[in-house]
């Protein structure tokens, strides 16, 4: 790892790409992003040139600004760069200064060397020696491994300068934010979901939140830590989000009352379903996407999610469909929402919780089950037209989520 100050950092664009047409539309994004991280580092300055963005630092800690990066939704990596002179001596000056600056100390390396600038007196084989040799002059210690070096000094030649890095950063990869549709997370408080809604961002998606609770069964608490989730999502996205608060308290009441508990869960996510995609359709959105993993509960078996699944048109997304349990686990610390997710209010669905879920439901007795229920279309067009929606924006609090917290801690 390199331990001087970079004069820049280099940005490398995801797999978009490759994508030809969406192109600019997917750098354009890309560029808003790393403008807005960037944005209260008052002296930096972004140079954009073909498929490639810089990032030039100034008075600007480049450790403050790279933790931020790596969070930027298309960014597949980036290297703190040093800048030389356009000429031999500033180069092999630099290349110097950057290989003693390597912690811990490299045994081996090796030069590549990227000549875009045509016009440079000397060729990049040359440049190779040129290069390596002053630095191999400088530590005896060090020997050159073309093969597995431990540090790879990279010399590129470029319009904008002469750039030279050994470090690439990875970064959170994927599709720029909003660049891949819109869809609507299906949002409860546990671990899953707002880790699936990552994923989904990550991919490109722009995320609407919904959560069904059932007050009064279900707390305020319940809900304060559903807005903290959803906050937490739309700070790494860095763009506004809404979460519909959706009343499911009369149709779960509905259900618990025709004596088929062990269907309960499977009933409950069909009509949850139903109002996704009714919320969905009012939005625009093309997907549904949910926490679901194959056989984690009864109602996540291949048979559960079929019968489910069955309510709806719109593609269902499960981002975390293969994932094991400690996968997700991970990836909830990472992103920061474990700690909120084990909070430990009750949501709606372990409200109730049948002594036996079936998980092999059978969708003729469930279509059947649902038709005995009175006003089931009506309670759902109901819940549907008397969802209530916040917009939560990246750096604000909610108010209720200020008040609640005193609670929880
Ligand atoms: P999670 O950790 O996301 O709650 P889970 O393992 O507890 O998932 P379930 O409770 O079976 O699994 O829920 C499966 C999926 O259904 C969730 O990941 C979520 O997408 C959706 N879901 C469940 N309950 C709610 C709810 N109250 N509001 C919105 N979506 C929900
Ligand atoms: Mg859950």
């Amino acid at each position: 790892m390199m331990t001087i100050k970079p004069d820049l950092i280099l940005i490398r664009f995801g797999e978009f790409t490759i994508k030809g047409r969406n192109r600019k539309q997917f750098e354009r994004r890309l560029v808003e992003q790393v403008r807005r991280v960037v944005s209260p580092f008052k002296t930096v300055k972004l140079i954009q040139t073909f498929g490639r963005l810089y990032i030039e630092l100034n008075e600007e800690s480049y450790e403050a600004i790279a933790k931020e990066l790596k969070h930027v939704f298309g960014i597949v990596s980036f290297s703190p760069v040093l800048r030389a002179e356009m000429e031999l001596e500033s180069i092999r000056e630099r290349a110097l200064e950057l290989m003693l600056s390597c912690v811990p100390s490299p045994r081996t390396f090796k030069v590549s060397v990227r000549r875009v600038v045509k016009s440079f007196p000397h060729e990049s084989q040359a440049m190779n020696h040129l290069v390596g040799g002053h630095v191999l002059r400088a530590m005896p210690e060090l020997k050159v491994d073309v093969r597995n070096p431990e540090v790879e000094l990279r010399l590129e030649l470029q319009p904008e300068g002469a750039f030279l890095f050994t470090d690439v950063v990875p970064a959170a990869g994927g599709f720029p934010y909003g660049t891949n549709g819109k869809a609507m997370l299906m949002l409860s408080g546990g671990i899953d979901s707002p880790v699936a809604g990552y994923l989904a961002m990550r991919k490109g998606l722009e995320i609407e939140a919904i959560h069904f609770h059932s007050y009064p069964f279900t707390s305020d608490q319940a809900k304060e830590k559903v807005i903290t989730l959803a906050r937490r999502l739309c700070e790494i996205s860095g763009v506004p989000m809404k979460l519909h608060l959706v009343s499911f308290t009369e149709i779960q009441t509905s259900f618990t009352q025709c004596n088929q508990d062990h269907l309960i869960i499977t009933l409950m996510r069909r009509s949850m379903m139903r109002i996704a995609q009714k919320l969905a359709e009012k939005s625009g959105a093309l997907g549904i996407v949910t926490g679901d993993s194959l056989g984690q509960v009864a109602s996540q078996t291949l048979s559960s999610m079929n019968v489910i699944g069955r309510t709806v048109d719109l593609p269902l997304l499960r981002p975390l469909i293969m994932s094991d349990k400690q996968e997700i686990i991970n990836l909830a610390e990472e992103i920061g929402t474990f700690a909120t997710s084990i909070l430990p209010y009750e949501d709606c669905c372990t409200l109730f919780v049948p002594k036996s879920p079936s998980t092999n439901p059978n969708l003729n007795v469930v279509m059947k089950v649902e038709s005995f229920i009175p006003r089931l279309d009506e309670m759902i067009a109901e819940a549907v037209a008397t969802t209530e929606e916040i917009v939560l924006r990246p750096g604000e609090q909610h108010e209720a989520e200020q008040a609640g917290q005193d609670d929880w801690f």
